[in-house]
């Protein structure tokens, strides 16, 4: 298992913005290309908190970053099911109240955590799927895109290569996730994904499902998860780690326990982001790679793959 952990330092406490491109495989020419977005990300976020933004909004704004940029699987770029359409699955999670909201299995939207976060706001319900996403975000003002407005080239290629069974680690990465804690120790998380590449038409993975791929509660930190939402699904991945962390101070010891248990006991691969309110950064994964960046106030960019 890889892992980086970053501590907040000396004196009053600052914001910080944690954000990751996907866990998988992302070959070494491409390397760059993700590590600048992730970093541009991670600094949009921060941009924002420093600018008054809660930690929700700052999270979103991260996400939003990366669904816009085409080399992440999000928002433009999205991977697409086995009939070569786009469906979005996003959700997003605020410590401070635990409220939260999700979208799953929708048609092309411009930003699907936007859409997620109107869900949460309207406060009626935390998830809607399929054709009740769809007319949530019209009725909410979203505009509708072309079925094929966020689909890349290199989406279909990938796409061709799963179906002729040339892709070993079929997802390929590119989902993003963003976990920030602001200055007052409010923890938030958020979370986009276009899902595994050739999945069935109505297939639903971890990204949209509080509990599994987003997380955030005050009393114990933020987590966006990626990797395989099968297995993150199963073992349940944010919960068991945030309940697994009696305080935040727990919260490095509980992610071990969990990922070990999620990858020998759930067959799980994957990685995950984490915040504490004080501002400890935890992140561990066990594929080839996990793009991240973490956006500290007052300190450089922290890029790594
Ligand atoms: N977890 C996402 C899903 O299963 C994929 C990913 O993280 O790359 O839909």
């Amino acid at each position: 298992m890889k892992e980086e952990i970053s501590r907040p330092g000396p004196g009053a406490r600052r914001g910080v913005v944690v954000v990751h491109g996907g866990a998988g495989f992302v070959p070494p020419e491409r390397r760059d290309v993700h590590l600048s977005g992730v970093r541009v990300a991670a600094a949009k976020g921060r941009e924002a908190l420093t600018d008054g933004a809660t930690s929700l909004e700052a999270a979103i704004v991260s996400v939003a970053e990366m669904e816009a940029n085409p080399i992440f699987n999000a928002g433009c770029g999205s991977s697409l099911n086995e009939r070569g359409e786009v469906e979005l699955d996003a959700s997003v999670m605020c410590g401070a109240t635990r409220l939260a909201g999700a979208v799953a299995a929708m048609v092309p939207f411009p930003s699907a955590i936007r859409v997620a976060e109107a869900v949460m706001n309207e406060g009626r319900h935390v998830l809607y799927a399929g054709e009740g996403a769809t007319a949530f975000a019209e009725r909410s003002g979203f505009e509708r895109l072309a079925p094929d407005a966020l689909t890349t080239d290199r989406a279909r290629t990938r796409l061709e290569a799963q179906l002729a069974g040339r892709v070993g680690e079929a997802w390929a990465g590119g989902t993003v996730g963003a976990v920030v804690a602001d200055a007052a120790g409010h923890v938030a998380a958020a979370t986009s994904t276009g899902g595994t590449v050739g999945k069935a038409p109505g297939r639903v993975g971890d990204t949209p499902l509080i509990g599994a791929g987003t997380y955030a509660d005050d009393i114990s930190c933020a987590i966006s998860a990626t990797g395989v939402g099968e297995g993150i699904m199963r073992a349940s991945l944010a919960t068991r780690i945030a309940l697994g962390a009696s305080s935040p101070k727990d919260v490095e010891q509980a992610a071990d326990t969990a990922m070990k248990d999620f990858a020998e006991r759930f067959d799980g691969s994957g990685g995950v982001i984490i915040v504490t309110p004080h501002g400890l950064v935890v992140m561990k994964w066990n594929t080839v790679t996990m793009s991240h960046a973490i956006a500290r106030e007052g300190e450089d960019v922290i890029g790594g793959i």
